[in-house]
Parts: structure tokens; C-alpha cells; sequence
């Protein structure tokens, strides 16, 4: 089934015009199915409630959708982008399973099964905690990926919320030149995967 996600969310193109300032980059098709299939042998993705915060092109969304979620909400702040996942999800013929709503990831309100994320997080910004903030709050469980010098804070953040770290896993993926390295087509950068679940407090 991995490869099966994979050859799917190849097909899904780049951001037309890529933000900078929103931090709008596509995960890699290989790291996204990868994440989705980790969710799904959790069995956190089928016939779940399946959010996916900051949706981009979509392609989170559809993997999950294509996993089996039974609904996925989708949230974005741009316009742009949204109505590009909206389309994405019809040529792979998801559009039915997913909901697209256009807010700022400080509106969305709801209780999730899962959440699948990966957040905008710059060195210059810490705006990727709010991102874990509000996953924490509405999911039971949260895949979410950082970059590598992101761990410790998201780590002691989740520590003093009401999730705990359930694992970490750590990849290589290329930035698009878009991102400042003018010198190299791409570069590699290491990210992680995050996965934490809400604390049993009995
Ligand atoms: N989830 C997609 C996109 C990741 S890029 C993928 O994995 O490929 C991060 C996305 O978050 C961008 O599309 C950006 O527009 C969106 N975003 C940034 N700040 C946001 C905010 N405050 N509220 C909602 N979406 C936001």
C-alpha cells in the first residue's frame, strides 16, 4: 500500500506559486506516504476523523483520504493554495472524503482522531508551536513534521501540554531551490517525524 500512496501523491503538483512568506513548500510524495502509511499501521487514519492543519496542495489530506479516513478536514489560510488542494483531490478522486475550509490554524475548532501535519517552521519563528498547540488540543493523536533543530522545543513543549511524545523519526528531504540555495538545485535537510498521542490521565 506505500507504494501505492506514493505512485498517487507523485501526481499531485507543486504549489503554482509558492508563498515564501507562508512557508509553502510540498512535502516530498515519499515522506508524505511514508507518514501516512506510519499513521495508518497505528490505525489512526481508517474510518478516523483525520485533520490535516495547514493543507497546502493537499497532499496529507488526500493521503489520508486514500488511506481510508472517514472525513478529513483540511484547513488553510490561503486562498490560493486551498483551491489548488480542492482540485488535487478531484483528479485523485478523494474530493468526496474531505472537507477544504479556508481559516487561520487559530480558528479551527473540532475533535480528531488524528492529525497530520507539517507546519510552517523557520528558525526565525516559533509560529510551528502554534501549530502543535492547537493539535494537541483537538486531536488524540498528532504526526507532525519539523526540522531537525525543531525537536527540542517541540519536545519540551509537548512535555507541558496535555500529549506526551509517542516517537520520533528522523528523514532526509530536499528543500526546493526556491528557499535561498541559489548555488544548488536542491539541498538536503533533515526533518523529523513527530508522532505524540493525548495522556491517559486515569
Ligand atoms: N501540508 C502541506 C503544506 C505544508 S506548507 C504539505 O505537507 O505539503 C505549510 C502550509 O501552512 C502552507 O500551505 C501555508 O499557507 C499554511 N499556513 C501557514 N500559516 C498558516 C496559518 N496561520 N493558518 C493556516 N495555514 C497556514
Amino acid at each position: 500500500m506505500k507504494n501505492q500512496l506514493k505512485k498517487e501523491l507523485s501526481k499531485i503538483p507543486d504549489f503554482k506559486e509558492p508563498r515564501i512568506s507562508l512557508e509553502q513548500y510540498m512535502t516530498p510524495p515519499a515522506l508524505a506516504a511514508d507518514m501516512v502509511f506510519t499513521a495508518y499501521m497505528q490505525n489512526d487514519i481508517k474510518g478516523l476523523k483525520v485533520a490535516d492543519l495547514g493543507t497546502g496542495t493537499g497532499i496529507l489530506a488526500i493521503g489520508a483520504a486514500l488511506a481510508g479516513a472517514e472525513n478529513v478536514k483540511a484547513f488553510e489560510k490561503d486562498e490560493e493554495a486551498l483551491s489548488q488542494a480542492r482540485e488535487n483531490a478531484e483528479d485523485l478522486g478523494v474530493e468526496e472524503f474531505i472537507d477544504f475550509i479556508e481559516c487561520d490554524v487559530e480558528e479551527v475548532e473540532g475533535d480528531f482522531d488524528t492529525v497530520l501535519m507539517n507546519p510552517p517552521f523557520s528558525v526565525h519563528s516559533d509560529v510551528g508551536l502554534d501549530f502543535w498547540g492547537k493539535a494537541c488540543e483537538i486531536s488524540e493523536k498528532v504526526y507532525g513534521i519539523s526540522p531537525r533543530g525543531a525537536r527540542e522545543p517541540i519536545k519540551d513543549f509537548v512535555g507541558n501540554s496535555n500529549h506526551e511524545i509517542l516517537g520520533v523519526e528522523a528523514y532526509s528531504i530536499g528543500l526546493p531551490p526556491s528557499y535561498g540555495f541559489h548555488t544548488e538545485e536542491s539541498r538536503e535537510t533533515s526533518v523529523d517525524l513527530i508522532v505524540t498521542g493525548k495522556v491517559n490521565k486515569e
